[in-house]
């Protein structure tokens, strides 16, 4: 792999769309209860919102964003944090919340969480019962991720402060905690917050709009999911995947009782206590053959794995583009892609399915970055598929899994123009036939515009 291919992974790699690392998820510390109420209470935590795994957003000047609630009222506000400067978050981007703290303004808020605290701690049976929200502790924005702790500490020391800026665990992990929050079965509150963030924008904006005309909803837009910061993306797609796996997971996979989410919703367990006849002295053993299993997580929180392939040849100067069912009113030519089957390596996988579909044999197979893509819980595995010419492996041939309109090797230079479409002269008519390319958020064009990168850094060298 040539130096500035390695560079442009790299780049792309931190800062993949749905997949920033925004939080570090010290998931070690989700079955910490001093830890899980302590963080869950605490002034400074931030809570985001789901309501069916629609993300609560309301419409600021740049674009819709994720309405980001703390606890606490005195809370570092996104006002004072300056686009590309030093400021007390560290960053910018998901810091979006106001200064109304849910402690103080949603009237049973305090009890809900205690309620909560408490039967996650109990492992109770009714922990997601009729009209009980689902808490999940997403991590800590800490300083490996960025926080400017310095600052939040004087902050707090601060002699007019009357809130902690961070949590404090234990000395040894500091930061701001986050939790997303199911309200689906919890109406009252559902509504409760949607008032809230109208008021707290009413009252910023000097202005009596409705939610609706401050655009504050639980959104299931595919387009708002694709358009935001992409910080909130990844916290959306984090929660979002959590909890869709929560709840397509209700029953036990082993006896059918209902299952639940322990460990701050990181973790699932049958709720069977039933025993069998004791054998002698022995221990006695659960009728649920899952329930004490060496692994005891009734079902791991889900990602399936699809492979992505961009299809070209070794001096990348053609590259194969195929045309889905799905996408043939916008005529969007894209990149291959399937799920991978058990016992199978991504290589083999991508080979597999890059034959099936087109028909062309691969040679080589390079795995390039990953996505997650939560729609409704894919991993994305990004590869580059190589096809050696030789006037049989890059025949085309749809009629095997019959899944494609069209498949065709295009000129790299025609790829070129429509990867940098700003870019080409109005005059230009390069494109009759208005073929399109995937959105800049997806792993699709990201490959295809790898692939055209490397070509005309080949030239330079
Ligand atoms: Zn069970």
């Amino acid at each position: 792999m040539s130096h500035l291919l390695h560079t442009a992974i790299k780049d792309i790699q931190k800062d993949m769309y749905f997949g920033t690392e925004v939080l570090n998820r010290v998931s070690f510390l989700r079955e910490d209860n001093e830890f899980i109420a302590k963080s869950i209470f605490h002034p400074s935590t931030r809570f985001i919102f789901f309501n069916r795994q629609q993300p609560l957003v309301y419409r600021d000047y740049g674009g819709t964003k994720l309405a980001i609630l703390t606890n606490g009222n005195d809370q570092v506000n996104i006002d004072e944090l300056t686009p590309g400067k030093h400021n007390k978050l560290g960053y910018i981007g998901n810091t979006q919340f106001f200064a109304n703290g849910l402690i103080d303004k949603i009237s049973n808020w305090e009890s809900i969480l205690t309620t909560w605290c408490e039967d996650n701690k109990n492992h109770a049976k009714n922990l997601r019962g009729e009209g009980k929200p689902v808490f999940l502790f997403m991590g800590l924005l800490d300083e490996s991720i960025g926080l400017d702790l310095k600052s939040l500490k004087s902050e707090t020391e601060a002699e007019n402060c009357t809130e902690d800026q961070y949590l404090d665990h234990q000395g040894r992990y500091q930061g701001i905690a986050y939790y997303a929050v199911d309200v689906t079965r919890d109406y009252n509150l559902s509504d409760q917050l949607v008032e809230l963030v109208n008021k707290s924008i009413n009252e910023k904006e000097k202005t009596g709009k409705s939610p609706q005309e401050n655009g504050i909803y639980y959104t299931h837009s595919r387009k708002h999911f694709l358009q935001f910061e992409h910080k909130d993306a990844s916290l959306y797609s984090h929660g979002a995947m959590f909890f869709n796996w929560l709840k397509t997971n209700k029953f036990c996979p082993g006896c059918g009782h209902p299952t639940i989410p322990i460990h701050a919703g990181g973790k699932l367990v049958c709720t069977n206590e039933e025993t069998l006849p004791p054998v002698d002295k022995s221990e006695p053993k659960f009728v649920c053959p899952v329930k004490k299993a060496p692994v005891s997580n009734v079902s791991f929180p889900r990602t399936d794995m699809a492979i992505i392939s961009i299809i070209t040849n070794r001096d990348r100067s053609k590259i194969l583009l195929s045309l889905g069912k799905r996408h043939a009113s916008a005529k969007m030519y894209s990149c291959t892609a399937g799920f991978m089957e058990p016992s199978e390596t991504v290589e083999v996988a991508t080979k597999r399915e890059i034959w099936e579909e087109t028909g062309v044999n691969c040679e080589e197979i390079q795995i390039v970055m990953t996505q997650p893509w939560p729609f409704p819980q894919n991993l994305m595995i990004g590869c580059i598929g190589v096809v050696d010419f030789n006037g049989k492996n890059e025949l085309i041939h749809l009629d095997h899994d019959n899944e494609l309109l069209d498949a065709r090797w295009f000129d790299t230079e025609f790829v070129r123009k429509l990867v940098y479409s700003d870019e080409v002269d109005s005059n230009d008519d390069f494109n009759p036939e208005g073929i399109m390319i995937p959105i800049p958020e997806s792993i699709a064009f990201t490959l295809i515009k790898l692939c055209v990168d490397e070509e005309s850094n080949k030239h330079k060298l």
